[in-house]
């Protein structure tokens, strides 16, 4: 059966905005080919340049200890559990080092709700690593934020401002899963609610931090709550415009509590990508999760309108260990080239960055 979607490329091609019930439509009618050219067109109008931008990054997990239990995760440890661990300063230290020597910029802090660490921990530890290094700190999820201003007896706008003075720079946009409470209460029970994860967005953009947002699909939602939460970033982004990226990846059933839940497919995740694009009009940049869907896939998202490889990441725990393609930052280079696309190097706020004059050594990155 054809499907006429005659009415939703009228409305790509006129620039006009998507609604809701269009972006179900693309999701449920739409075909590859459809998909491909109308996402490139809005990334092309959007980045006109055939550039391909990625930051070179290290994700930094500073601790696994964490209360929340959601049930797609196969990181944490319950305080007091076995296993359990929070990295010493030397340890963030030596990491941090790694990557500066790799030419890299970005951390990427980020952990579990562990009651042991308070305010000053983090104002020490950013303290510390912007005195010491030429990095950008991309950290702490908005639950973490959340929990850290509960346990210090702030507000949120207290905490973060607190943070931003300490050198917290950006925000990830991690813990979003899908912005629906009906799925939140199925899948992270204990995780604060949807409308405080926007909350706490809303105000750190209003301070001038800008973040990221992601979407974790594939898990038990379905196409609808998939719209409405790229209708809730995309009503929030059109308040603030403070949110840099936009990056969905799938989420990973393996060894986790929704084992039984199928993996998403490559088509589902290309079709995902391309509906982004389409309805976040607003959202500057579309990221590739080659993380969580391999290089190759990450690869062809490029002609589904995604013109930002993301972050070269040296270590990930929270998404799943089974999960994790580590890439050298020359295969993400060739990866871009070999798609047709300019790769260039970017920082957190994505200005984009000479590349090194003396050559890195790219085989440990
Ligand atoms: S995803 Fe984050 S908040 Fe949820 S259990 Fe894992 S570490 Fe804790």
């Amino acid at each position: 059966m054809t499907h006429r979607l005659d009415d939703i490329e009228d409305k790509i091609l006129a620039g006009q905005r998507l609604s809701g019930e269009d972006g179900a439509r693309l999701f449920r009618q739409a075909n590859p080919l459809q998909l491909s050219t109308w996402a490139s067109l809005v990334r092309f109008r959007l980045h006109p340049e055939r550039r391909v931008t990625y930051v070179v990054g290290r994700v930094i997990n500073y601790t696994n200890v964490c209360w929340v239990q959601c049930k797609f995760c196969n990181f944490y440890r319950l305080p007091g559990q076995e296993g359990g661990y929070v990295l010493s300063q030397e340890v963030v230290f030596e990491k941090i080092r790694e990557l500066v020597n790799l030419g890299g910029t970005e951390i990427l802090i980020q952990g579990g709700l562990n009651p042991a660490l308070k305010l000053e921990y983090y104002e020490n530890l950013f303290r510390a690593i912007k005195g010491t290094f030429a990095v950008q700190i991309h950290g702490l999820s908005p639950v973490e934020i959340i929990y850290l201003a509960k346990i210090s007896q702030l507000s949120e706008r207290d905490c973060l401002a607190r943070l931003q003075a300490a050198g917290l720079d950006s925000i990830p946009g991690a813990g979003a899963e899908i912005l629906v409470e009906a799925v939140r209460e199925q899948i992270a029970p204990y995780k604060n609610s949807a409308a405080a994860w926007l909350d706490l967005m809303r105000t750190a953009h209003r301070l001038g931090i800008g973040s990221s947002v992601t979407m974790m699909y594939g898990s038990v939602e379905s196409v609808e709550q998939r719209v409405e939460h790229l209708l809730r970033v995309r009503e929030l982004q059109d308040e603030t415009g403070g949110f840099r990226a936009f990056i969905p990846w799938s989420f990973q059933p393996e060894g986790t509590h929704l084992g039984d839940v199928k993996r998403a497919s490559g088509f589902d995740y290309l079709r995902t990508v391309a509906v982004s694009r389409l309805l976040l009009d607003n959202v500057p940049n579309l990221q590739s999760s080659w993380l969580t869907q391999g290089p190759k896939l990450g690869q062809i998202a490029l002609q589904y309108g995604v013109n930002d490889m993301g972050s070269t990441i040296l270590e990930e725990n929270v998404v799943s260990k089974e999960s994790v393609f580590m890439v050298p930052l020359a295969e993400i280079e060739r990866l871009i080239t070999d798609a047709g696309f300019v790769p260039a190097r970017r920082n957190t706020t994505y200005e984009i960055l000479p590349l090194p004059s003396a050559p890195v050594n790219h085989s440990a990155a």
